[in-house]
């Protein structure tokens, strides 16, 4: 046994407190509550019945008859809300689908209203799954026209706003669709609130996401109007002019690799901030665990961890069903 007088006396012993399992949860400084998740859901208007998402495992595309039992589920598990993302049975140039009152979002959002009155519920609200050339908005010239697609995102939004949404979250990285929205919604009387996707970048994790709600652009990519992943500054110049434009929330996505900038936002932003852990880093994680490289749980718990850490209030993940079982264990 080495005695205290013997042990050297200037170290500093940060491992006392690491002592113990009772120990580290007493000092531990970031909790997950399945309440701050958010569940995605893919709804298809050409499915009767779960489609499951190959490069997504454990995902699936629903029926709209099916959205009342997934929001009472994500609510049984004690996750804080849904997200949800529709695939239309018919597509055109303009993405005129998206703002359809009987299309599978606002379908979707009513069910889910009806079966979960408590559920927190939000709409992505973008163009890609509605257009025929898979870009985020209405083409002109071969490129995207941006303030031609701002009264097509405000239509949708409004839809639904009216179908029942708590919060309408746009995700085409259009400048000023946070006004343009917010606008809309107000000369309708709608408080409905915005989530936006502020700081959205050109991502290569985004790849499982595009099978599943099948709106990868047709040709070219999206880097004219998503952000350059290098670019840290220009996020939060992206965050402070949705603030201005009237967004009550702001997301940073992808998560992950963007821990930096939800930091950042967190520390500049006096808002909720929300960060999506998108389809890549899900699959990562679900392939490694598939061939026993990592283990699914503890790896799937430490990334979400880590979002939070960074300051994220609010976490949109595939994973949120299984993490809020994993937790009350
Ligand atoms: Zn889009």
């Amino acid at each position: 046994m080495v005695l205290a007088a013997e042990r050297t006396p200037a170290i500093r012993r940060t491992r006392r407190l690491r002592r113990t399992t009772a120990l580290r949860s007493l000092v531990r400084e970031t909790r997950l509550d399945p309440r701050s998740f958010v569940l995605p859901v893919f709804i298809d208007a050409n499915t009767a019945a779960e489609a499951p998402i190959a490069s997504m495992p454990g995902q699936s595309r629903w029926p709209v008859s099916a959205a009342g039992s997934l929001a009472e589920r994500a609510m049984e598990a004690g996750v804080g809300g849904l997200l949800v993302f529709g695939l239309p049975d018919e597509k055109d140039d303009e993405g005129r689908a998206a703002a359809d009152p009987l299309g599978p979002v606002a379908g979707a959002l009513r069910a889910m209203r009806a079966a979960a009155p408590e559920a927190v519920l939000i709409a992505d609200v973008c163009l890609c799954e509605y257009t025929t050339h898979g870009h985020c908005g209405v083409l002109r010239n071969g490129s995207v026209d941006n303030d031609a697609t701002l009264p097509l995102l405000a239509d949708a939004a409004v839809a639904y706003a009216e179908a029942g949404a708590d919060i309408v979250a746009p995700s085409d990285m259009m400048d000023g669709r946070v006004a343009a929205i917010r606008r809309a919604l107000d000369e309708r009387g709608l408080d409905t609130a915005i989530v936006s996707y502020a700081a959205k970048f050109a991502s290569s994790f985004y790849g499982p996401f595009r099978d599943a709600a099948d709106c990868a652009p047709q040709f070219g990519d999206r880097a004219g109007y998503q952000m350059d992943p290098a670019n840290g500054r220009e996020a939060l110049l992206e965050c402070a002019i949705d603030l201005e434009e009237g967004a009550d929330a702001l997301m940073v996505k992808p998560a992950g690799p963007y821990l930096d900038v939800i930091a950042a936002a967190r520390a500049r932003f006096d808002v909720p901030i929300a960060a999506y852990q998108v389809s890549g880093e899900y699959a990562a994680l679900q392939a490694a665990a598939a061939r026993g490289w990592l283990d699914l749980r503890r790896s799937a718990l430490e990334s979400l961890t880590s979002i939070a850490r960074a300051g994220a209030d609010i976490t949109i993940t595939y994973f949120a069903l299984e993490a809020a079982t994993w937790l009350r264990e």
